[in-house]
């Protein structure tokens, strides 16, 4: 029996340990001292109690500052003993006081949104809230952003014109770094420090927290499509908040409200994921560094972007049609996504970007001739030879060229 509380998991507090000890321990410090190893799966919807004055008294309080409940579990809805033990673990790699797991990553970013407060409004949720974002984003919360879907308005900002864009009413500044698809990166410490008291928001789905950890460079809220690295296996569908505990608070009664949650089985999979992390997300590095090496080297292959920071992503523009690229792979799988153990590749413009108007996508970096590589863990001489049939006739030797192009 799963005896961690709903909201906030309660497990031992220990000294702080390094990421690859907190990444196969945290949120499971109870667990032997309950006769158990794997973490239970609690599936339940609802949970008896015969108190029914206490339970009047624990919802008031949640309904007060969004704290996790004190106590056994009341419906699922409010929170969950398994996804909890996630949010503990994640908010340890991250090193926020809190997270708070959400259905996906658009979920996750939707309940930001929604949360935020009108400054000089007492409660979130009232009157225009105005965001300034860095382009690129993944190309859905571009979307969300420009369409306003949620009574928001973005200015879109170069990092270095965050300062001047933020307005009395900005209720939030948005980046992400390495950015989807690109790899662009930017400076959080410099972009918190424009941001002033505006919250800022970094995504780090694609740095993890093996390789950044926002939070330290004055990030107040981390997101994750958790669906990515974090799940790690491509059968989780998840997001996540990583935050201090007063904007926690304010996601809960968000989630609750809204019911974008987690289900446990999902959440029991993304602990499972986060045990191998650190490993996952070196290994899978190192396949990408070389590949970006051997992409910039060869003549077939206009421009690499890998990140200064590393990582296991890489994109390149090919001088030929892109479409068939993608069309000529058979160990690397052909998808949208990332962050899986196996490798796959997308052409942005057609998938994750389409959404975003075609200008303003070319505009961000996003070209036609852009592909976007996810790399796996496979051995990197068989990705190579898959990436060198599927990249076509061998062409004039041009890789000088190429590698001087090799953005960081
Ligand atoms: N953020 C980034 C950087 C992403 O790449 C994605 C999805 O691709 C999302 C957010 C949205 O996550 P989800 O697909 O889990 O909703």
């Amino acid at each position: 029996m799963d005896t961690a509380s709903t909201g906030a998991y309660d497990g031992v507090r220990t000294a702080p340990r390094a990421l690859a000890t907190e990444a196969v321990h945290a949120g499971r410090d109870d667990l032997a001292r309950q006769g158990l190893h794997a973490p239970p799966i609690d599936l339940s919807t609802t949970y008896p109690s015969y108190d029914s004055r206490a339970e009047a008294a624990r919802i008031d309080a949640f309904a007060t500052d969004g704290a996790g409940l004190a106590g056994p579990p009341v419906y699922a809805r409010l929170g969950n003993p398994t996804v909890a033990r996630f949010e503990t673990a994640l908010a340890r790699l991250e090193g926020t006081e809190s997270a708070v797991a959400f259905a996906s990553g658009m979920a996750a970013l939707s309940a930001v949104l929604l949360a935020l407060p009108t400054p000089g409004s007492a409660r979130a949720g009232q009157g225009p809230r105005h965001v300034v974002a860095v382009r690129p984003l993944y190309g859905c919360s571009d979307h969300l952003l420009t369409a306003g879907l949620l009574g928001t308005e973005v200015t879109w900002a170069d990092p270095d014109g965050i300062a001047d864009a933020l307005r009395p009413d900005t209720g939030l500044v948005m980046v992400e770094s390495p950015a989807n698809p690109t790899l662009a990166e930017v400076d959080l410490r410099a972009v918190a420090d424009a941001c002033g008291p505006v919250p800022l928001l970094a995504d780090n789905t694609f740095a993890t927290p093996v390789l950044q950890r926002p939070a330290g460079q004055g990030a107040r809220l981390v997101l994750h499509s958790a669906t990515k690295y974090l799940g790690g296996h491509g059968d989780v569908l998840a997001g996540v908040v990583a935050c201090d505990e007063e904007f926690a608070g304010r996601l809960r009664r968000i989630r609750f409200a809204t019911g974008g949650v987690l289900h446990p089985l999902a959440g029991y999979l993304l602990l499972r994921g986060l045990s191998t992390l650190p490993v996952r997300v070196r290994a899978a590095s190192a396949n990408a560094a070389e590949l970006a090496r051997r992409l910039a080297a060869d003549p077939r292959v206009a421009r690499v972007r890998y990140p200064r920071l590393g990582g296991a992503m890489v994109a390149f523009e090919v001088h030929d049609d892109p479409h068939e690229v993608i069309s000529r792979v058979r160990l690397v799988t052909p998808a949208v996504s990332l962050g899986s153990v196996d490798t796959l590749i997308q052409h942005p413009a057609s998938l994750s970007h389409r959404i975003v108007d075609a200008d303003d996508r070319r505009g961000a970096g996003v070209t036609d001739r852009l592909l976007r590589l996810s790399v796996g863990l496979e051995d990197v001489d068989d990705l190579w030879a898959d990436l060198d049939r599927a990249l076509g006739a061998p062409r004039e030797r041009q890789g000088a060229e190429a590698l001087r192009e090799t953005v960081r």
